[in-house]
């Protein structure tokens, strides 16, 4: 079941964004997602994705984390979990706001639950923030935007400079 249609993709070298004044589809290098990026074509800027970018396979999580320039928040949830669908809308604001600061990715532990596995995720909705390839924080349980974003401060402010 797909909630909304997303804007973004993911490769095998980065995140496909598409340019809100042509439209072309352009590639943000992870190392580069942190950067001002200008668009191929039009040479407007790309604007950072500002949405939760849903993941379909561990390799993409994998190369999302080991590469990322910027923080990747993860929310591990699953469609048959309440407090998962009250977190969504919430995860959405955080991602807005954090655009060019932090990535926010969604993982459902259905699909993957390689992952769910991996990582012991023993309970749902779970967020964790990985920087520098590693996981530096997680939180059980849902919350409001304000306390995932302040969750975020948080991380970043214990996770070893880049
Ligand atoms: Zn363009």
């Amino acid at each position: 079941m797909r909630l909304m249609a997303t804007t973004v993709e993911l490769d095998d070298r980065g995140i496909i964004v598409a340019c809100e004044s042509c439209g072309k589809k352009n590639r943000v290098s992870y190392e580069r997602l942190g950067d001002a990026v200008k668009c191929g074509e039009c040479k407007q800027p790309i604007k950072a994705p500002g949405e939760p970018i849903e993941l379909h396979s561990s390799a993409d999580f994998d190369r999302l984390i080991a590469r990322s320039s910027l923080p990747v928040v993860v929310d591990y949830w699953a469609p048959w979990c309440g407090p998962c669908r009250m977190v969504a809308p919430e995860l959405q604001k955080v991602a807005a706001r954090q655009a060019g600061q932090a990535v926010v990715v969604k993982v459902n532990t259905d699909e993957l639950s390689d992952l769910g596995e991996r990582f012991g995720i023993r309970s749902i909705p779970t967020l964790a923030v990985f920087a520098g390839g590693k996981e530096v924080a997680r939180e059980s349980g849902a919350r409001p935007a304000a306390e995932i974003e302040a969750f975020i401060a948080r991380a970043r402010a214990a996770a070893p400079a880049r």
